[in-house]
């Protein structure tokens, strides 16, 4: 996705920049409403079905559908790291911490991590699920494109073009992620050209996706939390993989007191390292 200048650079403080961008949704919402969910359904995170062998099911889903290389190219980078990783965040059980809608991945808590955010040489990583861009979004739904432009109606309502507008100028990266390869591609790639340096995430998935794949994120060593999606999410694995291929004709969402646990980390971040 293009790294292009964002509108909080604009304004000398958060709550001057987010004032304007919040009146701005609300002008953009009164001529152009993004359509979104007319009220939250009730779904499991994870069928029971689907919950059996999750561990072997996700193990095969990586394996054999990498159809680009995207997983395997970086993992053979460093085989005997990765694979040793990989073999006790299997054998550890759970590969994460729950507090409420976040899963924590490397850390005991959100105060750790938020301390680790104060480090202006790790890189922040900040992914989006495609499955909560607006069914109008300009860039399209399952792609990795993102254009996240202000004055865009569409975006200017988007929880998504927010976040990545309030996001630090440097060692951030923002991704919209169409699917689990591309994400893991995308991180061996982030952690090979940054030796040395904390790589820290803050990534939105369904809590089926976060359950999964959890132990390839502990095989990277990165650290951060991935945040459960709520609406129209994936809990089986038929639905799971009509998403991978671009097949989401509902939207999920991410809860308002969520919303702003993540937009508290990000302004965190971007006063502690600006
Ligand atoms: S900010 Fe939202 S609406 Fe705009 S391109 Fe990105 S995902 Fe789509």
């Amino acid at each position: 996705m293009a790294q292009k200048l964002k509108m909080w650079n604009e304004h000398s403080t958060w709550k001057e920049a987010e004032q304007t961008w919040d009146a701005g949704a609300k002008e953009a919402a009164k001529t152009q409403p993004v359509r979104g969910l007319s009220q939250l359904p009730s779904m499991p995170g994870i069928t029971k079905e689907t919950s059996k062998h999750l561990k072997w099911k996700s193990f095969q889903w990586i394996i054999t559908k990498d159809h680009k290389g995207e997983v395997r190219r970086g993992f053979f980078k460093h085989p005997l790291k990765y694979g040793w990783a990989y073999v006790k965040s299997v054998l550890k059980g759970k590969p994460y911490r729950r507090e409420k809608d976040f899963f924590l991945y490397g850390v005991k808590s959100v105060d750790e991590f938020q301390k680790l955010l104060e480090n202006p040489n790790s890189i922040f990583v900040v992914g989006f699920s495609y499955c909560h861009k607006p069914f109008e979004c300009p860039s399209g739904r399952f792609t990795p494109e993102c254009i996240h432009e202000p004055e865009h109606p569409i975006c200017r309502q988007c929880f998504i073009g927010k976040a990545i507008n309030a996001l630090p100028e440097n060692n951030s990266v923002a991704l919209a992620i169409p699917t689990v390869h591309y994400i893991g591609g995308k991180i061996f790639e982030i952690v090979h050209n940054n030796p040395g340096k904390d790589v820290l995430f803050i990534i939105t998935a369904c809590e089926m996706t976060l359950e999964m794949f959890g132990d390839l994120g502990n095989m990277a060593g990165i650290k951060g939390v991935g945040v459960r999606l709520d609406g129209r999410i994936c809990n089986t694995m038929k639905a799971f993989e009509l998403s991978e291929n671009g097949v989401k004709p509902g939207i999920t969402v991410v809860l308002d007191d969520t919303k702003q646990k993540i937009l508290d980390l990000i302004q965190h971040r971007r006063e502690g390292v600006n």
